[in-house]
């Protein structure tokens, strides 16, 4: 029985906060800090490009017709 010792240790990257192999951190966190952005939202990590995208597809308001306001009408 061989207990694996060291060999995969992870970090935990302060900008995901997935768990990734010691030896790929600093790589992974250039690249998930400067790509990825955190949905305020939901939490997950979206690529910064698509962070409207994401935003549009998962969180859009619904408000498919006009004259229907339901939001909000506190008198
Ligand atoms: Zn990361
Ligand atoms: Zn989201």
């Amino acid at each position: 029985m061989a207990l694996a010792a060291s060999a995969d240790t992870t970090n935990i990257c302060s900008h995901c906060e997935r768990a990734i192999p010691s030896s790929n951190i600093d790589l992974h966190y250039a690249h998930c800090s400067r790509n990825l952005e955190k949905c305020k939202i939901c939490g997950d990590m979206v690529p910064r490009k698509h962070a409207e995208e994401h935003y549009e597809s998962t969180h859009a308001p619904v408000c498919g017709s006009k004259g229907n306001n339901k939001l909000y009408i506190a008198f």
